[in-house]
């Protein structure tokens, strides 16, 4: 082993974890995973050790080879971020006029975070509902995107060239999702056991009749 992993550091998430036929550094890596095959993006794991110019060696979590995206999950806490913002800068497009790089814009790079708990657990939502969370390592916010011409899902900025990052078609008219909007369901694995396509069941979210909430009652907090 030459590379030397970015750890996530000791903590709850630090749990080695088995997906597939994968066993992750930690839970949060396979729920990753899990949420990725949800949304049928293609992935490959740690595919690539990065040398940074420091002469560091980087090895990001996960490459979605269709989107030309990086993945790098970062547990609870203040992580530390700076290979993964130095990825971001130095695999990003440099093109002087229009873009010719591979994927619009260049190679791109998401920080996985965990997850956003549902704001109805208390009375609707069995525990494993949470929803996708995810930052910007460098540069302008990332929004979550499904392409209605190719139909792949994929994150993306609102930064010109604004293109399909699998088949550059325009996605001016696509609704755009941030974390905080509660879309991207977030899926768990269960016991270390899981595998592909044995997700949980989720069901659909209970609306605001089923569980009696107005806006009023949310506003009644002090
Ligand atoms: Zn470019
Ligand atoms: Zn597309």
């Amino acid at each position: 082993m030459i590379s030397v992993p970015d750890s996530p550091g000791p903590s709850m998430d630090a749990i080695a974890t088995s997906y597939g036929d994968i066993t992750f550094r930690s839970r949060l890596e396979a729920d990753w995973a899990a949420t990725l095959d949800s949304n049928r993006i293609r992935w490959e794991y740690e595919p690539e050790t990065v040398t940074l110019a420091s002469g560091a060696l980087y090895v990001p979590d996960f490459w979605l080879p269709e989107l030309g995206t990086w993945i790098e999950v970062k547990g609870p806490g203040v992580p530390r971020v700076e290979k993964t913002k130095e990825l971001a800068r130095i695999r990003a497009c440099r093109c002087e006029t229009s873009c010719a790089c591979r994927w619009p814009g260049g190679e791109f790079v998401v920080l996985g975070r965990p997850s956003l708990a549902s704001d109805r657990t208390e009375t609707g939502h069995r525990p494993r509902c949470g929803y996708a969370n995810w930052e910007t390592p460098f540069g302008p916010s990332t929004y979550f995107v499904t392409c209605s011409s190719c139909t792949r899902a994929q994150w993306t900025i609102l930064k010109r060239p604004w293109r399909c990052r699998a088949c550059r078609a325009s996605l001016k008219s696509e609704q755009v999702h941030r974390p905080v909007d509660r879309f991207v369901r977030f899926i768990e694995t269960t016991t270390g056991t899981g595998s592909l396509f044995a997700m949980p069941d989720l069901g659909e979210p209970f609306t605001d009749e089923e569980l009696g909430l107005t806006e009023d009652a949310e506003n009644e907090l002090p």
